[in-house]
């Protein structure tokens, strides 16, 4: 039977393009009301529209995850307009690329400042919505840089890192809370981000979006009874394990 996920509301964010786009869609079809948020509100106003015209319920609210002022309205938004919130996707991300002796401290700052604290400060404030009702389920997308370290990406793979340790130990904190936390760690994905990053890469051989929009139904589906801690998804043709 088809994931129903009706009555519950997931806020997604990065969800105007790429992977939040397809997590976004995917929630919404399975019958969420969807938060999309990001920077661009054309682009999230597009997705809340394409949500819409499935029969779905999708409403855009932009915010810039490097400011702890828009994160708080956005859960602000989130408690005054639904008065609860069920899921939240932690996907807004951004790369910034380069040897490490080299890299400049304002890039260091904008990747750690979205991919984690950006992160952190987002679960900060589902956790209290989500602690009055005893349940939820925060997914952190991570990345195979989560556990692997590649050169030229010192600064999104200890970010990436950084949220590993979050997802582990809000794990445990969150329990208790009746509150799931998990990570889903992606290898190559066709997304914009991939395109600037890696143009040596051919796009035809890379994940697609949906693909983790899959993994992220896939953890939203388990019973009561079990708990998944990490996805490593990965392309077939790459090296295992
Ligand atoms: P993408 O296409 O560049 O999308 C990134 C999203 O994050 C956009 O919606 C962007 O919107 C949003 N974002 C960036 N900075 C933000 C900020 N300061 N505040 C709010 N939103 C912000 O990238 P993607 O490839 O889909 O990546 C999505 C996530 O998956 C990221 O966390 C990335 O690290 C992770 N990931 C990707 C891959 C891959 O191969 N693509 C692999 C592993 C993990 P605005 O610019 O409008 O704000």
């Amino acid at each position: 039977m088809a994931l129903q996920l009706n009555d519950c509301v997931a806020v997604v964010t990065g969800a105007g393009r790429g992977i939040g786009r397809a997590i976004a869609v995917a929630l919404g079809q399975a019958g969420a009301t969807v938060v999309a948020t990001a920077r661009t509100l054309e682009q999230l106003e597009a997705v809340a529209a394409t949500i819409r015209a499935a029969g779905g319920t999708a409403v855009a609210v932009r915010a810039d995850l490097a400011s702890a002022g828009d994160v708080a309205a956005l859960f602000a938004h989130v408690e005054s307009q639904f008065g609860r919130l069920d899921i939240l996707v932690n996907n807004a991300g951004l790369g910034r690329f380069g040897p490490a002796v080299e890299f400049a401290i304002s890039d260091l700052d904008q990747v750690v400042g979205v991919n984690l604290r950006g992160t952190y400060l987002c679960c900060q404030q589902a956790a209290r919505m989500m602690m009055r009702r005893r349940s939820g389920y925060i997914i952190n997308i991570a990345s195979v840089v989560g556990f692997k370290g590649y050169p030229q990406q010192s600064a999104y793979t200890a970010a990436k890192h950084g949220v590993m340790g979050l997802t582990k130990c809000l794990a445990v904190e969150l329990q208790p809370h009746g509150i799931r936390v998990s990570a889903i760690l992606p290898g190559g994905v066709d997304t914009d981000m991939v395109r600037a990053a890696r143009p040596d890469l051919d796009p035809a051989a890379l994940m697609q979006p949906e693909d983790i929009a899959q993994s992220v139904l896939y953890l939203l589906s388990l019973s009561e009874r079990a708990a998944v801690d990490q996805i490593y998804i990965r392309r077939r043709d790459s090296q295992p394990f």
